[in-house]
């Protein structure tokens, strides 16, 4: 009798790790949308249902989001309309102002009209006068959004949310694959990336930290359900034609593209709406300012490289960090608090 019970229950355990293997799978998306490359994979049941809702989902948030598609909410806003922003607009309205208020408006989405001045929306790049920038400064307006209702208006000025809604879009994603299920899944939104779990193997996720310069990587970050978010001029800039590099990055102090000897700054933390506002806001900042603010502030890591080749890493992530040698680091600096 004990003999035929355990055969029973060999056999169901069997049965049940096949049945569970059999709907368990690996599957990946590649697609060009919120103006760059996206790869999304997951492991779970159903893998590719999940991947049309998370495609669905990025190509939505792109629509109502994006500064540039004329008909997108925020265009909508900043054409002087009133709006009645769905649940998650009124979300990232929210988390990109308070993001703007943690960083002392280094992140500051009101900076729309300098990067349309600049061209950084259209490609068309130019250099405004002193004149021009002085004046589009003015139209840089801090708390501008404004509620009345259920309705949602700009009281001037214009904003652009192009500094976290990958991240805001990717926290998205990984609560989606939660809800589904989903155990373990990689997004990498240009350069976005964030991971929900370990890898289907139960090691951690390897994370390459891409050189400015090259496509060479300058080292590689373990990590687990947790995001590494870079910003860096050299995604986008143009040559100006007095020969200086002027990246898409503005500070809204000097509505000039941020020149500090900066090249790329990567924040490594839980919520990719808050890493990716981080990144673009310590880009802004500037090295020792970055590097203060990290002191200053719990719940995220920083990877800063300079254009002198000094690698910053803070602590919390210095473990999981690995070097490799590149012609952009001349050495590595382990930043304590
Ligand atoms: P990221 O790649 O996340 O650093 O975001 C850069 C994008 O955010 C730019 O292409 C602009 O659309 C927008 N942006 C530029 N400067 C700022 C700034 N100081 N604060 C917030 N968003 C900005
Ligand atoms: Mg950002």
């Amino acid at each position: 009798m004990l003999k035929r019970v355990v055969a029973v229950l060999a056999a169901l355990i069997v049965c049940m790790s096949f049945t569970g293997c059999a709907k368990k799978e690996t599957k990946s998306v590649s697609f060009f949308a919120m103006d760059t490359f996206i790869t999304i994979s997951v492991t779970g049941d159903d893998a590719k249902a999940t991947l049309d809702w998370a495609k669905n989902l990025v190509e939505t948030n792109e629509q109502k989001w994006s500064a540039t598609l004329p008909d997108s909410l925020i265009s909508r806003l900043n054409a002087g309309e009133k709006i009645t922003p769905d649940a998650d607009t009124a979300r990232i309205l929210e988390r990109a102002a308070q993001m703007r208020d943690y960083t002392l408006g280094a992140f500051e989405p009101a900076v729309y009209p300098l990067v349309r001045a600049w061209g950084f929306t259209t490609g068309e790049y130019r250099i405004p006068s002193d004149s021009e920038i002085e004046e589009l400064l003015g139209q840089v307006l801090k708390d501008s959004v404004r509620r009345d209702g259920g309705q949602t208006y700009l009281a001037g000025g214009m904003i652009d949310l192009g500094g976290i809604a990958k991240g805001m879009t990717g926290d998205m994603l990984l609560a989606g694959f939660r809800e589904r299920g989903v155990a373990s899944a990689l997004i990498n939104l240009g350069g976005n990336v964030q991971a929900l779990g370990a890898k289907p193997d139960g090691s951690a996720w390897k994370i390459g930290i891409q050189s400015p310069y090259d496509d060479s990587v300058i080292g590689v970050v373990s990590i687990k359900n947790k995001c590494v978010i870079t910003s860096g001029a050299y995604e986008r800039y143009f040559l100006g034609e007095d020969g200086q590099v002027y990246g898409h990055i503005i500070s809204p102090f000097t509505g000039r593209p941020v020149s500090n000897g900066v090249v790329s700054v990567s924040v490594i933390a839980d919520e990719g709406a808050e890493a990716d506002a981080l990144s673009t806001a310590l880009f802004v900042m500037g090295e020792h300012e970055a590097l203060d603010f990290w002191r200053t502030h719990e719940g995220f890591d920083v990877i800063l490289l300079t254009d002198s080749g000094t690698l910053y890493v803070t602590e919390g992530i210095w473990k999981d960090f690995t070097e490799r040698s590149s012609l952009a680091v001349k050495q590595v600096c382990e930043i304590k608090r």
